[in-house]
């Protein structure tokens, strides 16, 4: 159809193409509140299903063009932003509190969720469907082979649900991965019992030498350590959690601030 819009791979346009999964995912957010911002609605096949929605007060940013004047043409209730959700100023989207769905563009879904920590407390849960991979890294726990930064990161605040795998055959064009849809919640933590700064980079440093032994890492990023000892410095950074990682972070403080 001449109207369609034509997808643009930069984008990470691949649109999907069937209802039920649709709606599947827009019947996914659960929780409220009912102010709702869908990412990358695209031809608005998951954005139909949730203005369909009595309890959802719906806003989406996309920043195709083509796609917002389908978009016009098509919902011309929907309230659309034009708009770079990175470099969107969230604060001003909604009064309150809001949730985010989207079928992400896969490029930038972790760009995306390092936003949404960063507004963590206006965002009390997502639902989106990503890259088959990315969505096990979220969900994973430690020891699991996925179990990485994003995981610690995005765990820290949110609960994390697998909800169900969608084939390549389900989108306009066909991505050249799988992809699976996640909801995650806002947990109770209302901040870490440690520097956050530090956290990260303590996190950071140990992943990326994962098959390393923490002493390895941690050591190569933080030179001050020489000479301490921990009982996590024989473990591999996978096997720490949240609480374990915030232990760690608290041990480094200390030696740094002894000097
Ligand atoms: N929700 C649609 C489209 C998914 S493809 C569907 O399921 O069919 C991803 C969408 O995100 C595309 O429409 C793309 O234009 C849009 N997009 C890509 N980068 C974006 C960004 N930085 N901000 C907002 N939207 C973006």
């Amino acid at each position: 159809m001449k109207t369609e819009v034509r997808a643009k791979k930069q984008l990470g346009q691949h649109f999907l193409n069937n209802l039920q999964i649709s709606e599947d995912i827009a019947l996914a957010l659960t929780t409220p509140p009912h102010d709702v911002l869908e990412i990358g609605p695209g031809m608005g096949v998951l954005t139909q299903f949730l203005l369909n929605r009595d309890d959802v007060n719906l806003k989406a940013v996309e920043i195709d063009g083509e796609s917002v004047v389908y978009l016009h043409r098509n919902f011309p209730d929907l309230k659309v932003i034009e708009g770079d959700f990175l470099k969107m100023e969230l604060s001003t989207v909604f009064p309150g509190d809001f949730n985010v769905i989207g079928n992400f563009p896969y490029n930038i879904s972790s760009q995306i969720f390092f936003k949404i920590l960063e507004y963590k407390e206006r965002i009390p849960a997502v639902v989106c469907m990503l890259q088959k991979e990315v969505a096990e890294r979220i969900v994973s726990t430690p020891t699991g082979k996925e179990y990485g930064v994003l995981s610690v990161f995005i765990q820290a605040y949110y609960d994390t649900e697998y909800l169900f795998e969608v084939g390549p055959e389900n989108f306009t064009p066909p991505p050249k991965v799988k992809s699976a849809v996640i909801r995650i919640k806002r947990n109770a933590r209302v901040h870490l019992d440690c520097d956050e700064t530090l956290f990260r980079k303590v996190v950071k440093g140990t992943f990326l030498q994962r098959r390393k032994t923490i002493r390895n890492s941690i050591m190569a990023a933080f030179p001050q350590l020489k000479g301490t000892e921990h009982p996590f410095y024989q473990l591999r950074p996978e096997r720490l959690s949240v609480d374990n990682f915030v232990e760690l972070t608290n041990f480094v403080q200390s030696t740094l601030t002894e000097e």
